[in-house]
Protein backbone atom coordinates (compact mmCIF):
# COMPACT_ATOMS: atom_id res chain seq x y z
CA UNK A 1 0.00 0.00 0.00
CA UNK A 2 1.19 3.28 -0.42
CA UNK A 3 2.26 6.26 1.99
CA UNK A 4 -0.45 8.11 -0.01
CA UNK A 5 -3.01 5.71 0.29
CA UNK A 6 -2.12 5.19 3.91
CA UNK A 7 -2.41 9.01 4.91
CA UNK A 8 -5.89 9.31 3.77
CA UNK A 9 -7.37 7.57 6.52
CA UNK A 10 -7.11 9.87 9.50
CA UNK A 11 -5.55 8.43 12.25
CA UNK A 12 -7.34 7.78 15.83
CA UNK A 13 -4.73 8.51 18.40
CA UNK A 14 -6.76 5.99 20.86
CA UNK A 15 -6.11 3.14 18.41
CA UNK A 16 -2.80 2.30 20.44
CA UNK A 17 -4.72 2.12 23.63
CA UNK A 18 -7.52 -0.18 22.24
CA UNK A 19 -4.49 -2.67 20.73
CA UNK A 20 -3.05 -2.78 24.14
CA UNK A 21 -6.23 -3.68 25.96
CA UNK A 22 -6.89 -6.23 22.95
CA UNK A 23 -3.71 -7.67 23.19
CA UNK A 24 -4.39 -7.99 27.00
CA UNK A 25 -7.40 -9.74 26.52
CA UNK A 26 -6.03 -12.33 24.35
CA UNK A 27 -2.79 -13.26 25.94
CA UNK A 28 -5.24 -13.48 29.37
CA UNK A 29 -7.45 -15.98 27.35
CA UNK A 30 -4.54 -18.07 26.18
CA UNK A 31 -3.25 -18.45 30.07
CA UNK A 32 -6.30 -19.43 31.00
CA UNK A 33 -6.87 -21.97 28.47
CA UNK A 34 -2.83 -23.36 28.88
CA UNK A 35 -3.55 -23.65 32.86
CA UNK A 36 -6.80 -24.76 32.51
CA UNK A 37 -7.93 -21.71 35.09
CA UNK A 38 -10.30 -19.63 35.23
CA UNK A 39 -12.51 -21.71 32.75
CA UNK A 40 -12.72 -20.73 29.41
CA UNK A 41 -16.59 -19.89 27.97
CA UNK A 42 -17.16 -19.13 24.19
CA UNK A 43 -20.21 -16.76 23.88
CA UNK A 44 -22.14 -15.48 21.03
CA UNK A 45 -21.63 -11.99 20.33
CA UNK A 46 -25.11 -10.72 21.99
CA UNK A 47 -24.93 -13.84 24.46
CA UNK A 48 -25.24 -14.12 28.22
CA UNK A 49 -21.57 -12.66 28.53
CA UNK A 50 -22.34 -11.08 31.64
CA UNK A 51 -23.78 -13.83 33.44
CA UNK A 52 -20.22 -15.96 32.27
CA UNK A 53 -17.61 -13.11 33.49
CA UNK A 54 -19.90 -13.20 36.58
CA UNK A 55 -19.13 -16.78 37.23
CA UNK A 56 -15.34 -16.47 36.88
CA UNK A 57 -15.35 -17.52 33.34
CA UNK A 58 -12.99 -15.70 31.03
CA UNK A 59 -14.85 -15.39 27.71
CA UNK A 60 -13.85 -15.92 23.86
CA UNK A 61 -16.19 -14.91 21.13
CA UNK A 62 -15.95 -17.19 17.83
CA UNK A 63 -17.56 -14.22 15.95
CA UNK A 64 -14.71 -11.91 16.78
CA UNK A 65 -12.74 -15.07 15.58
CA UNK A 66 -14.37 -14.49 12.31
CA UNK A 67 -13.82 -10.67 12.08
CA UNK A 68 -10.33 -11.32 12.30
CA UNK A 69 -10.35 -13.79 9.64
CA UNK A 70 -11.78 -11.48 7.39
CA UNK A 71 -9.83 -8.14 8.22
CA UNK A 72 -7.18 -10.17 7.57
CA UNK A 73 -8.50 -11.62 4.46
CA UNK A 74 -7.79 -15.28 4.99
CA UNK A 75 -11.15 -16.08 5.49
CA UNK A 76 -11.14 -17.85 1.83
CA UNK A 77 -8.44 -19.95 2.60
CA UNK A 78 -10.81 -21.63 5.76
CA UNK A 79 -14.26 -21.78 4.41
CA UNK A 80 -14.09 -24.13 1.51
CA UNK A 81 -12.35 -26.66 4.27
CA UNK A 82 -15.82 -26.49 6.17
CA UNK A 83 -17.65 -26.73 3.17
CA UNK A 84 -15.53 -30.12 2.09
CA UNK A 85 -17.29 -31.53 5.35
CA UNK A 86 -20.46 -30.51 4.38
CA UNK A 87 -21.36 -26.94 5.57
CA UNK A 88 -22.48 -25.01 2.95
CA UNK A 89 -20.73 -22.05 1.33
CA UNK A 90 -24.35 -20.68 1.42
CA UNK A 91 -24.62 -20.65 5.47
CA UNK A 92 -22.49 -18.06 7.68
CA UNK A 93 -19.28 -17.25 6.91
CA UNK A 94 -17.80 -16.59 9.84
CA UNK A 95 -19.02 -20.19 10.78
CA UNK A 96 -17.28 -21.66 7.81
CA UNK A 97 -13.94 -19.77 8.04
CA UNK A 98 -13.88 -20.26 11.53
CA UNK A 99 -14.35 -24.09 11.52
CA UNK A 100 -12.02 -24.15 8.54
CA UNK A 101 -9.42 -22.49 10.71
CA UNK A 102 -10.18 -25.05 13.19
CA UNK A 103 -9.57 -27.54 11.38
CA UNK A 104 -6.33 -26.64 9.64
CA UNK A 105 -5.16 -25.38 13.26
CA UNK A 106 -4.14 -22.22 12.04
CA UNK A 107 -5.46 -18.42 13.39
CA UNK A 108 -4.14 -14.93 12.94
CA UNK A 109 -4.10 -14.53 16.49
CA UNK A 110 -1.17 -16.81 16.05
CA UNK A 111 0.34 -14.48 13.80
CA UNK A 112 -0.54 -11.18 15.66
CA UNK A 113 0.49 -12.15 19.15
CA UNK A 114 3.72 -13.89 19.69
CA UNK A 115 3.37 -16.91 22.01
CA UNK A 116 -0.14 -17.56 21.16
CA UNK A 117 -0.26 -20.79 19.01
CA UNK A 118 -4.31 -21.22 18.52
CA UNK A 119 -7.53 -20.51 20.46
CA UNK A 120 -8.40 -20.66 23.32
CA UNK A 121 -10.25 -24.27 24.00
CA UNK A 122 -13.70 -24.33 25.56
CA UNK A 123 -14.56 -25.27 28.75
CA UNK A 124 -18.38 -24.79 27.64
CA UNK A 125 -20.21 -23.20 24.70
CA UNK A 126 -22.89 -21.19 25.53
CA UNK A 127 -25.11 -19.06 22.38
CA UNK A 128 -28.13 -17.12 22.16
CA UNK A 129 -29.99 -17.80 19.38
CA UNK A 130 -31.32 -13.81 19.43
CA UNK A 131 -29.14 -13.46 16.39
CA UNK A 132 -29.58 -16.35 13.68
CA UNK A 133 -29.73 -20.19 13.89
CA UNK A 134 -26.24 -20.31 12.52
CA UNK A 135 -24.73 -19.91 16.01
CA UNK A 136 -26.56 -22.71 17.77
CA UNK A 137 -25.05 -25.11 14.62
CA UNK A 138 -21.65 -23.36 14.65
CA UNK A 139 -21.42 -24.50 18.88
CA UNK A 140 -23.20 -27.53 18.09
CA UNK A 141 -20.53 -28.85 16.12
CA UNK A 142 -17.51 -27.56 18.23
CA UNK A 143 -19.25 -29.46 21.07
CA UNK A 144 -19.02 -32.64 18.96
CA UNK A 145 -15.72 -31.92 17.98
CA UNK A 146 -14.21 -31.11 21.21
CA UNK A 147 -17.08 -33.27 23.37
CA UNK A 148 -17.82 -29.72 25.56
CA UNK A 149 -21.14 -28.86 26.34
CA UNK A 150 -23.51 -26.38 24.44
CA UNK A 151 -25.48 -24.31 26.37
CA UNK A 152 -27.93 -21.53 25.54
CA UNK A 153 -31.08 -19.28 25.35
CA UNK A 154 -33.61 -19.90 22.24
CA UNK A 155 -34.69 -16.32 21.86
CA UNK A 156 -38.35 -15.68 19.60
CA UNK A 157 -37.46 -13.54 16.13
CA UNK A 158 -39.27 -11.45 14.21
CA UNK A 159 -40.98 -9.72 17.32
CA UNK A 160 -42.64 -6.25 16.99
CA UNK A 161 -43.91 -5.72 20.78
CA UNK A 162 -41.84 -7.32 23.29
CA UNK A 163 -44.03 -8.93 25.88
CA UNK A 164 -43.84 -9.96 29.61
CA UNK A 165 -44.16 -13.44 27.65
CA UNK A 166 -41.30 -12.99 25.81
CA UNK A 167 -39.16 -11.95 28.84
CA UNK A 168 -40.29 -14.36 31.35
CA UNK A 169 -39.45 -17.05 29.20
CA UNK A 170 -35.73 -15.74 28.28
CA UNK A 171 -34.97 -14.54 32.08
CA UNK A 172 -36.00 -18.39 33.34
CA UNK A 173 -33.80 -19.94 30.60
CA UNK A 174 -30.78 -17.50 31.56
CA UNK A 175 -31.46 -18.37 35.30
CA UNK A 176 -31.12 -22.24 33.75
CA UNK A 177 -27.48 -21.87 32.78
CA UNK A 178 -26.60 -21.36 36.12
CA UNK A 179 -26.52 -24.63 38.10
CA UNK A 180 -23.82 -26.25 34.79
CA UNK A 181 -22.25 -23.17 34.52
CA UNK A 182 -21.78 -23.40 38.69
CA UNK A 183 -20.48 -26.64 38.10
CA UNK A 184 -18.01 -26.25 35.35
CA UNK A 185 -16.97 -23.00 36.67
CA UNK A 186 -16.60 -24.48 39.72
CA UNK A 187 -17.60 -21.05 41.40
CA UNK A 188 -21.02 -20.39 42.73
CA UNK A 189 -23.18 -18.04 41.21
CA UNK A 190 -23.22 -14.55 43.25
CA UNK A 191 -26.24 -11.92 42.79
CA UNK A 192 -23.84 -9.39 43.89
CA UNK A 193 -20.80 -9.80 41.68
CA UNK A 194 -23.13 -10.30 38.43
CA UNK A 195 -24.94 -6.86 39.57
CA UNK A 196 -21.18 -5.59 39.40
CA UNK A 197 -20.51 -6.78 36.01
CA UNK A 198 -23.81 -5.28 34.62
CA UNK A 199 -23.16 -2.19 36.01
CA UNK A 200 -19.65 -2.05 34.02
CA UNK A 201 -21.33 -3.27 30.76
CA UNK A 202 -23.74 -0.70 31.36
CA UNK A 203 -21.11 1.52 31.47
CA UNK A 204 -19.50 0.25 28.72
CA UNK A 205 -22.35 0.71 26.60
CA UNK A 206 -23.36 4.13 27.49
CA UNK A 207 -19.93 5.55 26.64
CA UNK A 208 -20.29 3.34 23.36
CA UNK A 209 -23.17 5.43 22.34
CA UNK A 210 -21.46 8.24 23.42
CA UNK A 211 -18.79 7.48 20.70
CA UNK A 212 -21.43 6.84 18.02
CA UNK A 213 -23.06 9.89 18.63
CA UNK A 214 -20.32 12.05 18.07
CA UNK A 215 -20.85 11.19 14.60
CA UNK A 216 -24.30 13.49 14.70
CA UNK A 217 -21.88 16.29 14.30
CA UNK A 218 -20.82 17.78 10.95
CA UNK A 219 -18.30 16.91 9.89
CA UNK A 220 -18.68 13.44 11.78
CA UNK A 221 -15.13 13.00 13.54
CA UNK A 222 -15.22 8.95 12.97
CA UNK A 223 -16.48 6.64 9.59
CA UNK A 224 -18.57 3.31 9.68
CA UNK A 225 -15.20 1.98 8.72
CA UNK A 226 -13.16 3.04 11.99
CA UNK A 227 -16.40 2.03 14.10
CA UNK A 228 -16.23 -1.64 13.24
CA UNK A 229 -12.56 -1.45 14.86
CA UNK A 230 -13.27 0.73 17.82
CA UNK A 231 -16.08 -1.52 18.11
CA UNK A 232 -14.10 -3.83 19.68
CA UNK A 233 -14.27 -3.50 23.23
CA UNK A 234 -17.73 -3.20 23.29
CA UNK A 235 -17.96 -6.55 22.08
CA UNK A 236 -15.06 -8.81 23.91
CA UNK A 237 -14.54 -6.54 27.00
CA UNK A 238 -18.23 -5.23 27.86
CA UNK A 239 -18.21 -6.61 32.00
CA UNK A 240 -14.82 -4.70 32.11
CA UNK A 241 -13.35 -1.60 33.51
CA UNK A 242 -11.26 -1.76 30.62
CA UNK A 243 -13.32 -1.08 28.45
CA UNK A 244 -15.16 1.74 30.07
CA UNK A 245 -11.92 3.77 30.54
CA UNK A 246 -11.28 2.50 26.87
CA UNK A 247 -14.52 5.02 25.61
CA UNK A 248 -13.60 7.83 28.03
CA UNK A 249 -10.55 8.29 26.33
CA UNK A 250 -11.81 7.52 22.66
CA UNK A 251 -15.25 9.79 23.16
CA UNK A 252 -12.02 12.64 24.54
CA UNK A 253 -10.46 12.66 21.55
CA UNK A 254 -13.60 12.50 19.15
CA UNK A 255 -14.92 15.90 21.03
CA UNK A 256 -11.81 17.72 20.53
CA UNK A 257 -12.17 16.51 16.70
CA UNK A 258 -15.75 17.90 16.96
CA UNK A 259 -14.60 20.66 18.22
CA UNK A 260 -11.97 21.68 15.64
CA UNK A 261 -14.56 20.70 12.66
CA UNK A 262 -11.57 17.93 12.59
CA UNK A 263 -13.81 15.33 10.08
CA UNK A 264 -13.72 11.48 9.35
CA UNK A 265 -13.81 12.63 5.80
CA UNK A 266 -12.10 16.25 4.62
CA UNK A 267 -14.28 18.30 2.47
CA UNK A 268 -17.33 15.64 3.75
CA UNK A 269 -20.48 16.58 1.45
CA UNK A 270 -22.85 13.55 2.03
CA UNK A 271 -23.60 11.60 5.25
CA UNK A 272 -24.40 7.71 4.55
CA UNK A 273 -26.26 5.07 6.79
CA UNK A 274 -24.43 1.77 6.30
CA UNK A 275 -27.54 -0.89 6.81
CA UNK A 276 -25.99 -4.61 7.46
CA UNK A 277 -22.83 -6.43 8.08
CA UNK A 278 -19.46 -5.17 6.92
CA UNK A 279 -17.28 -6.06 4.33
CA UNK A 280 -14.43 -7.51 6.40
CA UNK A 281 -11.41 -8.04 3.99
CA UNK A 282 -12.48 -4.70 2.43
CA UNK A 283 -12.48 -2.13 4.92
CA UNK A 284 -9.62 -0.34 4.63
CA UNK A 285 -10.75 0.03 0.65
CA UNK A 286 -13.98 0.75 1.09
CA UNK A 287 -12.69 3.93 3.63
CA UNK A 288 -10.78 5.35 1.09
CA UNK A 289 -12.92 5.14 -1.82
CA UNK A 290 -15.68 6.78 0.01
CA UNK A 291 -12.84 9.35 1.15
CA UNK A 292 -12.12 9.98 -2.43
CA UNK A 293 -16.13 10.35 -3.04
CA UNK A 294 -15.98 13.03 -0.23
CA UNK A 295 -19.28 11.02 1.32
CA UNK A 296 -18.79 10.28 4.82
CA UNK A 297 -20.62 6.76 6.34
CA UNK A 298 -21.11 7.72 9.57
CA UNK A 299 -24.12 5.70 10.92
CA UNK A 300 -24.84 2.02 10.60
CA UNK A 301 -27.32 -0.59 12.34
CA UNK A 302 -23.84 -2.85 12.80
CA UNK A 303 -22.09 -0.77 15.11
CA UNK A 304 -25.15 0.10 17.50
CA UNK A 305 -26.25 -3.46 18.02
CA UNK A 306 -23.37 -3.31 20.74
CA UNK A 307 -26.18 -0.69 22.91
CA UNK A 308 -27.48 -2.44 25.82
CA UNK A 309 -29.19 0.43 27.38
CA UNK A 310 -32.09 -1.44 29.47
CA UNK A 311 -29.29 -3.44 31.39
CA UNK A 312 -30.16 -2.44 35.31
CA UNK A 313 -27.91 -3.70 38.05
CA UNK A 314 -30.91 -3.45 40.75
CA UNK A 315 -33.00 -6.21 38.21
CA UNK A 316 -30.18 -7.74 36.67
CA UNK A 317 -32.47 -10.66 34.87
CA UNK A 318 -34.99 -9.44 33.40
CA UNK A 319 -33.31 -5.77 32.30
CA UNK A 320 -30.53 -8.50 30.78
CA UNK A 321 -33.49 -10.39 28.92
CA UNK A 322 -34.99 -7.01 27.92
CA UNK A 323 -31.30 -5.65 26.56
CA UNK A 324 -30.50 -9.07 24.72
CA UNK A 325 -33.71 -9.36 22.85
CA UNK A 326 -34.86 -5.80 21.79
CA UNK A 327 -31.58 -5.53 19.91
CA UNK A 328 -32.57 -4.68 15.92
CA UNK A 329 -31.82 -7.97 14.40
CA UNK A 330 -34.23 -9.78 16.94
CA UNK A 331 -37.11 -7.44 15.59
CA UNK A 332 -40.28 -7.19 12.71
CA UNK A 333 -39.82 -5.23 9.71
CA UNK A 334 -42.20 -2.39 11.05
CA UNK A 335 -39.72 -1.67 14.27
CA UNK A 336 -36.68 -1.80 11.76
CA UNK A 337 -37.72 0.33 9.30
CA UNK A 338 -38.64 2.65 12.52
CA UNK A 339 -35.43 2.51 13.87
CA UNK A 340 -33.51 3.28 10.73
CA UNK A 341 -36.07 6.28 10.17
CA UNK A 342 -34.90 7.95 13.50
CA UNK A 343 -31.36 7.22 12.82
CA UNK A 344 -31.79 9.08 9.30
CA UNK A 345 -33.31 12.29 11.37
CA UNK A 346 -30.33 12.24 14.16
CA UNK A 347 -27.88 11.84 11.76
CA UNK A 348 -29.04 14.03 8.71
CA UNK A 349 -28.45 11.40 6.38
CA UNK A 350 -28.28 12.01 2.58
CA UNK A 351 -28.48 8.09 1.22
CA UNK A 352 -28.88 4.52 2.44
CA UNK A 353 -26.53 1.87 1.83
CA UNK A 354 -28.02 -2.02 2.27
CA UNK A 355 -25.34 -4.54 2.20
CA UNK A 356 -26.91 -7.97 1.48
CA UNK A 357 -24.32 -10.11 2.51
CA UNK A 358 -25.14 -13.23 0.87
CA UNK A 359 -23.95 -15.45 3.90
CA UNK A 360 -25.80 -13.44 6.30
CA UNK A 361 -29.65 -13.30 5.60
CA UNK A 362 -30.55 -12.19 9.50
CA UNK A 363 -28.56 -8.84 8.76
CA UNK A 364 -29.62 -8.19 5.42
CA UNK A 365 -32.13 -6.21 5.41
CA UNK A 366 -32.91 -5.48 1.20
CA UNK A 367 -34.20 -8.78 0.65
CA UNK A 368 -38.21 -8.22 1.31
CA UNK A 369 -38.71 -4.46 -0.19
CA UNK A 370 -37.34 -2.11 2.73
CA UNK A 371 -35.05 -0.16 0.56
CA UNK A 372 -37.87 0.65 -1.92
CA UNK A 373 -40.22 1.12 1.23
CA UNK A 374 -37.62 3.65 2.95
CA UNK A 375 -37.16 5.48 -0.46
CA UNK A 376 -40.36 6.35 -0.36
CA UNK A 377 -41.70 7.13 3.13
CA UNK A 378 -38.31 9.27 3.83
CA UNK A 379 -37.87 10.52 0.08
CA UNK A 380 -33.83 8.99 0.47
CA UNK A 381 -32.05 7.48 -2.48
CA UNK A 382 -31.02 3.99 -1.53
CA UNK A 383 -28.42 1.76 -3.12
CA UNK A 384 -28.04 -1.98 -2.57
CA UNK A 385 -24.27 -3.85 -2.68
CA UNK A 386 -23.88 -7.27 -3.42
CA UNK A 387 -21.16 -8.95 -0.86
CA UNK A 388 -20.45 -10.40 1.73
CA UNK A 389 -18.94 -10.48 5.83
CA UNK A 390 -16.05 -12.70 4.91
CA UNK A 391 -16.55 -14.89 1.69
CA UNK A 392 -14.73 -12.82 -0.68
CA UNK A 393 -16.12 -14.74 -3.69
CA UNK A 394 -19.66 -13.20 -3.28
CA UNK A 395 -18.44 -9.26 -3.60
CA UNK A 396 -17.64 -8.36 -7.00
CA UNK A 397 -15.77 -4.96 -6.10
CA UNK A 398 -15.86 -3.56 -9.65
CA UNK A 399 -19.83 -3.97 -9.87
CA UNK A 400 -19.90 -2.32 -6.02
CA UNK A 401 -17.86 0.93 -6.55
CA UNK A 402 -19.32 1.60 -10.30
CA UNK A 403 -22.79 1.54 -8.54
CA UNK A 404 -21.75 3.37 -5.57
CA UNK A 405 -20.33 5.83 -7.93
CA UNK A 406 -23.47 6.54 -9.32
CA UNK A 407 -25.08 6.63 -6.51
CA UNK A 408 -22.93 9.68 -5.16
CA UNK A 409 -23.68 11.45 -8.69
CA UNK A 410 -27.06 10.79 -7.88
CA UNK A 411 -26.80 12.54 -4.44
CA UNK A 412 -25.34 15.63 -6.59
CA UNK A 413 -28.29 16.27 -8.69
CA UNK A 414 -30.94 16.17 -5.65
S1 LIG B 1 -25.87 -12.98 12.42
FE1 LIG B 1 -25.00 -13.44 10.41
S2 LIG B 1 -22.80 -13.13 10.65
FE2 LIG B 1 -23.68 -13.29 12.70
S3 LIG B 1 -23.45 -15.44 13.23
FE3 LIG B 1 -25.50 -15.18 12.36
S4 LIG B 1 -25.27 -15.62 10.17
FE4 LIG B 1 -23.23 -15.30 11.02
Amino acid sequence: MSEEKVRKIKKIQASGHMRKIMADYFYELDAAAKAGSPKVAWCTSVGPAELLLSLGFVVHYPENHGAVLGSTRVANDYIPVANAIGYSPDICSYLTSDVGAFIKKETPLARAYEGIEGVPKPDVLVYNTNQCRDVQDWFGWYSRELNVPALGISTYRNIGEITEYHLQSIVQQIKDLIPPLEKISGNTFDIDKFREVLALSKDCTLLWKKVLEANTAIPAPMSFFDGTIHMGPAVVLRGSPQAVEYYKVLLKELEEKIASKDGAVEGEKFRLYWEGMPIWGKLRDLAEFFIDLKTAVIASTYCNSWIFEDFDPKDPFMTMARAYTEIFIVRDENFKEKYIEEMVNKYKIDGLLFHDARTCPANSNSRYGMPERLEKKLNIPTITIDGDLNDLRCYSEEQAKTNIEAFVEQLETR
